[in-house]
């Protein structure tokens, strides 16, 4: 799977940035784990209207409305997702559920299960017992339905010699630390039993006996059940530590541990599929500004060892320079972007570009436009409408006149950290555009729960010295 640039959320869970092109080729995704998918990419809140444009982008709706309904009776509220204050949706890092769909999504190998080492083999009935399996047969005692046949028959099986009844009840102390029945021998028959007596007194395992096999065979089972007790001990320990583990893992991204980002110079290059003006719109409640930074291209080709679309932010100086445009060749060096909610590029600090081949200059007419773009004091004097995200993403991605903006709001004048992040798409080109649809007016959140709704009149005062054609 190809990683995207670092980003917060990535670098919170400690995974790889994940793109959508990659996690949508996964069997039997649900909308929900594509909503989760479309947020992890970000790397921070998206509104209902960026996750709609992401989702379309790897899975296209013929009805973009169906596919918002989709999206949202899968969510029902459930975690991960999180519906914050300022009516965008995030990620519960902290949620248990997480795991789950990062493992889903393939982004999370799920860490392979502790097994215990399995059951030592077991001698079978043939075998003679040893001292060491008896020391453990009679660990809590002999069995109170062995008989003292039986009882001296599997010591004198371990000790493989003739024993008097004091010197198993000798060597039964010695293992294990209590004594266990008299020992006897078997009542006397004209069949020999199990234990005999000889002249001497002692007593004697009749080997051929068919109910030795008994004693050793019931000698083993509380040997396997022993074993299997250990075994049981042993799970539950891995299991706890196994436990532990992963809680500690939960606790440090709750904590927000985070690992360092990707850092040095990437190589790039590939065809110019776009170039848009880099735009950064900071909103304070009814207020806005513009930083005018340069120009994004969007380039298919190769980055990281991968082929795929991905955004390069540059200067308006080098687009002055080399005045790109579709069509154009392109190869040069960057840096993955550091804070992704203030930009909408991968890569940004670009150099080093060379040009093997050009795109044609000429704009084309009528919109989608291509061709040189104007500079940013023409973008500046234009002025722009709001335009809908997933038009944005279906029509206008590869016109000149199209631009998705990185939004910072200013939520509280007197907390300067209490700040939120999205991205907004605008259009700057002719009123009279076909392909143009503003989508819902926008809401920005302010203190105390309020919100400013930025209605129509203001793009039309933004636009109003331009005609419908220009
Ligand atoms: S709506 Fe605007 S950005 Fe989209 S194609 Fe028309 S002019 Fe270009």
């Amino acid at each position: 799977m190809t990683d995207a640039a670092p980003n917060a959320y990535a670098e919170r869970l400690g995974i790889a940035a994940p793109r959508l092109e990659d996690v949508v080729k996964r069997p039997r995704l649900s909308y929900l784990e594509l909503f989760v998918a479309a947020l992890l990419e970000r790397g921070g809140p998206l509104t209902l209207d960026e996750v709609l444009y992401a989702v379309h982008r790897v899975k296209p709706a013929e009805h973009p409305e169906i596919l918002r309904v989709s999206l949202m009776k899968s969510w029902a509220g459930r975690p991960p997702v999180v519906k914050e204050p300022d009516g965008r949706y995030g990620i519960d890092l902290g949620s248990y559920r997480v795991d789950r769909f990062l493992r889903r999504l393939g982004l999370r190998t799920p860490p392979p299960h502790p097994s215990a080492p399995p059951l030592p083999p077991l001698p079978g009935p043939d075998v003679p017992l040893s001292k060491d399996e008896l020391a453990i047969v009679f660990r809590d005692g002999v069995p109170v339905m062995w008989s003292g046949v039986r009882f001296a028959a599997s010591v004198l099986d371990a000790y493989d010699r003739p024993m008097t009844p004091d010197e198993v009840r000798q060597a039964v102390v010695a293992l294990c630390g209590h004594p266990g029945p008299p020992a006897k021998a078997s009542r006397r028959s004209a069949v020999p039993g199990l234990v005999v007596t000889d002249e001497a007194g002692r007593l004697v395992l009749n080997r051929s006996s068919t109910d030795l096999a008994a004693v050793r065979a019931q000698a083993r089972e509380r040997l396997a059940a022993y074993h299997r007790e250990l075994a049981d001990r042993k799970q539950l320990e891995l299991d706890v530590a196994q436990s532990r583990r992963l809680l500690e893992e939960l606790i440090a991204r709750q904590l927000g541990v985070s690992k360092a980002p990707k850092a040095g110079k990437q190589a790039w290059r590939g065809i110019v599929v776009a170039v848009q003006p880099r735009i950064r719109l900071t909103r304070s409640f009814d207020e806005r500004s513009h930083s005018y930074l340069g120009f994004v291209l969007r380039v298919h080709g190769e980055l990281d060892g991968e082929t795929r679309d991905f955004l390069v932010a540059i200067g308006d100086g080098a687009q002055a320079k080399h005045e790109f445009r579709v069509g154009d060749e392109v190869s040069g060096v960057g840096e993955w972007v550091a804070h992704p909610d203030l930009e909408i590029a991968d890569l940004y600090k670009a150099s080093g570009f060379e040009v093997a081949a050009r795109g044609p200059s000429a704009r084309t007419s009528p919109p989608p436009t291509t061709g040189v773009p104007p500079t940013l004091e023409e973008y500046r004097a234009r002025g722009h409408r709001r335009l809908a995200a997933l038009t944005y993403a279906a029509k206008c991605v590869s016109c000149l006149w199209g631009a998705e903006m990185a939004v910072e709001m200013v939520i509280d004048p007197w907390k300067p950290k209490a700040r939120k992040y999205r991205r907004e798409t605008f259009c700057y080109g002719p009123k009279s555009c076909p392909q143009y649809a503003a989508g819902p007016t926008r809401k920005v959140p302010g203190r105390m729960g309020m919100s400013w709704e930025e209605a129509d009149w203001v793009d039309e005062e933004a636009t109003r010295h331009r005609g419908s054609d220009e």
